[in-house]
């Protein structure tokens, strides 16, 4: 697929990603304001203090607002495999949606498609891998939402941006039991371990975040039967790509000293 047109309108929100450079996370976020016109005056409004390096409209038009090589202010205190402040090493993609705040609705398609092939070319031009792209919620569940339940995080997958295994038939069955307490402290690892922050005495709220994101049906942030084999069901699908992807880089630096 071709990368879309972009507009510009540079905001004024941005600073240096530090020395050395290093991208290697994509954000993505829904606006949640009233219009896609007042969330670009926002962004760009000094005042505000945040940003995004994109933003993309409901009718697939998309604006660059924040050049790649330099930091926008999109993430705020965040955290993903342990890594903080993910706006030094990240891109960050504003989606146009009102939001839960202003009216929650479908993502159109014009803008799904726009959204598909804006990020197809970030995670191929900065070599992104699959398990660093992540929702806003994902990386500060306390305090966001974003995107939501009704992103469509599987046809990104497919198109080999982020992660979504398929679920296995089985795991509906489960639904709505609860689980017992060795099966809660594994359920909490995998959580941990494809990477959410989970800190002890507040899990609901990186469940939740899992939820919107893998098993969208009920986001209540509650470890039923279903969620526990979900996240190992997701937790294993991480590993397999974290594996490969540390296998690729071995060989290609086995293939450097056998030509040196
Ligand atoms: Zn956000």
């Amino acid at each position: 697929m071709t990368s879309p047109p972009i507009r510009e309108r540079l905001s004024p929100n941005r600073d240096s990603r530090g020395e050395p450079p290093r991208i290697d996370a994509l954000v993505l976020h829904y606006t949640g304001m009233q219009s896609g016109a007042a969330a670009i005056e926002r962004l760009c409004d000094p005042a505000a203090k945040v940003s995004s390096h994109y933003l993309v409209e409901e009718d697939g038009t998309v604006w660059r607002l924040v050049p790649d090589e330099l930091r926008a202010w999109h993430a705020g205190v965040s955290c993903w495999e342990g890594g903080r402040a993910l706006n030094a090493v990240s891109l960050g993609v504003e989606i146009v949606n009102p939001g839960h705040e202003w009216g929650y609705r479908a993502f159109p398609e014009a803008q799904m498609a726009a959204v598909e092939a804006l990020c197809g070319d970030l995670v191929t031009r900065h070599r992104i891998p699959a398990h660093r792209v992540v929702g806003h919620s994902d990386i500060a569940p306390d305090r966001k939402a974003d995107p939501g339940e009704l992103f469509d995080w599987p046809r990104l997958a497919r198109a080999g941006i982020g992660i979504w295994p398929e679920p296995a038939a089985e795991l509906a069955r489960g639904r709505g039991r609860a689980v017992g307490v060795v099966t809660r402290a594994e359920a909490l690892s995998h959580l941990a371990r494809i990477g959410y922050e989970v800190v002890p005495g507040n899990e609901g709220p990186p469940l939740a975040a899992f939820q919107r994101r893998f098993r969208p049906a009920r986001w209540d942030g509650r470890l039923d039967a279903e969620t526990a084999a979900r996240l190992a069901e997701v937790h294993a699908a991480y590993d397999e790509v974290r594996h490969n992807l540390a296998r690729a880089r071995r060989e290609r630096f086995n293939a450097y000293r056998r030509m040196n």
